[in-house]
């Protein structure tokens, strides 16, 4: 090749180069211009104003859910475009960006779900308000931070931390009156800690000594007071790739373009759809791994699994539409005051809506779930309801916020400093003194000396809080 040829070579590799880095900036412009900007007009038509506030405010959560997981995947392509042009500027700024995306995206959804909920008449919420701003703080405070012994969680992007808390903190100040109900924070750790296990609790309340007899016969004959306990789980070390309101559950892979660009992808196919002629890559020897996003497998699994036989859907799910990993539940409550004012009585009615993106694939063999390939792909077309059974929503406990006051906020500082640090107005803390009295749980290994034969488990079914029935 002479000097001439590879210069008119370099000079053109640099205006595709260029021309992609074009691409994305007018993609970022466009993604931030359409995530701040709350298209909320749009989700209220969809959903008539005569139907509730719970479902609207749950499809336009899953709608942003929908729009970031095509971004993200159409981003992927566009880096496969770039990284094919040896373009790392622009890999780095659609790698950063996606990151950006994961987060900004479904906070966008939890705003606009805020908006639905209110254009519906639902007021601010003190409890869900207050509970959010708390947990900005905690984000602020503590993600970035060595905190109760718990590891610092890796930034996404530089400065990530603080800016998922003023998101948080945005979204809180405006007042929230739709609550995430399958927010990450909302899931109880799985673990077998009694302090972490509601049940106890209400065991301890309700002086139910069955539980204590199926469930830790030990802790009423060893427990000598606080230090007794075992240690609290450590919070999870996992990296957070997208906020705990609305996940969408993904994270980088490292990979070569030839793995993600080849004949058989369903990459290729995907790029023609949105106008990109992606050619199928060579393996070579050098080439550089750079990170992909893909769906998180663990949490993407097929959503019949997840389905109890009670599930209100006649037949089979389609096997397209057969997968969870992300979802959109937001739960409402509204004050219906009685008309007779001297009672002061009013009645709280909840309401909890779910939804989903749905979508797919298309390949050689059909329809496919987007999350077919692993690397996510623009494949997300509609957005609908689903039975709240269906949805990724923990059983009990997920807006209960005296609970979560509990768990995140009163339990390591009794851990730490003993039942003199237990808050004198949460009934969960009161258990808790009430437990610390020897003489209390002495009754109970009383009772069951003589009683224990009283204790049947109720048949399966009973409801999420299930377990034993009340000894009195
Ligand atoms: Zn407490």
């Amino acid at each position: 090749m002479s000097l001439k040829e590879l210069h008119k070579k370099n000079k053109a590799t640099n205006r595709s180069g260029q021309a992609v880095l074009f691409i994305v900036m007018a993609i970022c412009i466009l993604v931030f211009a359409m995530l701040w900007m709350v298209d909320v007009h749009r989700i209220i038509f969809l959903k008539d104003r005569s139907q509730n506030a719970g479902d609207a405010a749950a499809l336009a959560g899953a709608r942003w859910q929908a729009t970031s997981l095509n971004f993200i995947g159409e981003l992927n392509l566009v880096h496969a475009l770039a990284s094919s042009l040896d373009d790392d500027v622009s890999v780095d700024v659609i790698t950063n960006t996606q990151m950006r995306i994961s987060f900004a995206g479904p906070m966008t959804g939890v705003a606009a779900a805020q908006q639905a909920a209110k254009l519906n008449g639902i007021h601010v919420n003190e409890d869900f308000t207050s509970f959010m701003m708390e947990h900005a703080d905690k984000i602020e405070n503590e993600y970035g931070a060595i905190f109760n012994g718990n590891k610092a969680l890796p930034e996404p992007w530089p400065g990530a931390w603080y800016e998922y808390a003023d998101m948080v903190r945005a979204i809180a100040s405006d007042g929230v009156a739709a609550g995430v109900d399958n927010a990450i924070l909302y899931t109880d750790p799985m673990g077998p800690h009694p302090l972490l296990q509601i049940e106890f609790y209400e065991a301890v309340r309700g002086k139910n000594w069955c539980w204590f007899h199926f469930h830790g016969m030990h802790l009423l004959e060893e427990y000598d007071g606080y230090t007794w306990w075992p240690g609290l789980p450590a919070q999870d070390e996992q990296a957070l790739t997208s906020p705990e309101y609305l996940p969408l559950n993904l994270r980088p892979i490292e990979l070569k373009l030839s793995s993600v660009a080849n004949e058989d992808h369903a990459s290729i196919k995907a790029a023609e759809e949105i106008g990109i002629d992606l050619l199928p890559q060579e393996r070579e020897d050098d080439e550089p791994l750079e990170n992909w996003i893909y769906y998180n497998s663990g949490r993407w699994g097929s959503w019949d699994t997840m389905l109890d036989p009670s599930f209100p859907i006649e037949g089979d799910v389609r096997d397209e539409y057969n997968y969870q990993g992300a979802d959109s539940v937001m739960r409402v409550e509204a004050n219906s005051h009685r008309l007779m004012e001297e009672t002061k009585a009013h009645d709280t009615i909840v309401w909890t809506g779910a939804a989903k993106p749905f979508g797919y694939l298309e390949s050689d063999e059909g329809k496919a779930t987007p999350n077919s390939v692993g690397l996510v792909l623009p494949a997300f077309r509609s957005v609908n309801l689903i039975p709240i059974d269906a949805s990724s929503a923990p059983d009990g406990g997920s807006f209960n916020m005296k609970w979560r006051r509990h768990r995140e906020y009163h339990l390591p500082s009794y851990m730490s400093a003993g039942p003199s640090a237990l808050f004198p107005n949460c009934t969960y803390c009161k258990q808790l003194a009430t437990w610390e009295i020897p003489e209390f749980r002495m009754s109970g290994v009383e009772w069951l000396a003589s009683n224990s034969w009283k204790c049947v488990i109720s048949p399966p079914g009973g409801g999420p809080s299930g377990g034993t029935r009340p000894a009195h």
